[in-house]
């Protein structure tokens, strides 16, 4: 059986509010020893915190997603760094830029962006980001944090975008976290990235309850189902689902400090 960490989940989602403990049990069977488990404003930061306490198989990150920085209150920013204190929370984020959903001004998604880039910094923990639509405003927000402090730590999760985008991020220290959408039929472009990422930068992902990966397209994703998304990675490299399992275990546990 592989070992398998699932970088990136959402698992306060109340799809799972029903069978988390069974679910938790299918992501074992399944062979993932560690999800992530990430908030989006500070609510869903700090249930993901309480998660993490409750479960040993989870983590944490707290931020607030770039979707939600209109929503939020004054004093939500302060919590956030707050709880990204916590020994279970192992990065910062989700954060980053989207302008698919258009749900707050990119100005102001920048500015939560650029505060999370410092706090991870500061935390010594790793960055989450978020890109949708927006990869060459993400690489320039990146550029500035890289060149005024050095290599970033942190996440491109569920990358999407093309190879001169991800050489950019490779460039700058980051890592490259492939979803579920690697094994669908119309991702071949993602598959030739997924090619070209060196062993040592790659993490695999859910982003369940979201995006589930074939055979199970159209059902509620859960952490299990980083299977599929580790076998597909496998074949891409050519590799066995064991060796794959193992690299990117090996990545998440670094770069979390788990
Ligand atoms: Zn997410």
């Amino acid at each position: 059986m592989p070992v398998l960490i699932d970088t990136h989940a959402h698992l306060n989602d109340s799809r799972f509010e029903s069978d988390r403990e069974l679910m938790l049990d299918r992501a074992k069977n399944a062979g993932v020893m560690g999800v992530v488990t990430i908030g989006i404003d500070v609510e869903t930061s700090r249930e993901c915190l309480s998660l993490a306490e409750q479960y040993p198989l989870l983590w944490a990150a707290v931020g607030i997603h770039p979707n939600h920085t209109a929503e939020a209150h004054e004093n939500d920013w302060s919590r956030i760094v707050e709880l990204s204190q916590h020994p279970r929370v192992v990065a910062v984020g989700e954060s980053g830029l989207d302008r698919y959903w258009k749900k707050a001004p990119l100005e102001l998604q920048e500015e939560f962006f650029r505060k999370h880039l410092a706090l991870a910094r500061e935390r010594g923990k790793p960055i989450i980001i978020h890109c949708r639509e927006a990869a060459s405003d993400v690489v320039r927000v990146l550029r500035d944090e890289f060149e005024k402090n050095g290599p970033i730590t942190g996440i491109m999760h569920s990358f999407c975008e093309d190879e001169t985008i991800a050489q950019h991020c490779l460039a700058m220290g980051l890592y490259i976290s492939f979803s579920g959408i690697l094994t669908y039929k119309t991702a071949e472009s993602i598959r030739q990235v997924a090619r070209m990422i060196p062993l040592e930068r790659l993490l695999i992902e859910t982003d369940c309850p979201y995006l589930s990966p074939v055979p199970h397209r159209g059902q509620r994703n859960e952490p299990a189902f980083v299977a599929h998304t580790a076998q597909q990675l496998a074949t891409i490299r050519e590799m066995s689902i064991e060796q794959i399992g193992q690299i990117t275990t090996d990545n998440a546990r670094r770069l979390f400090q788990i």
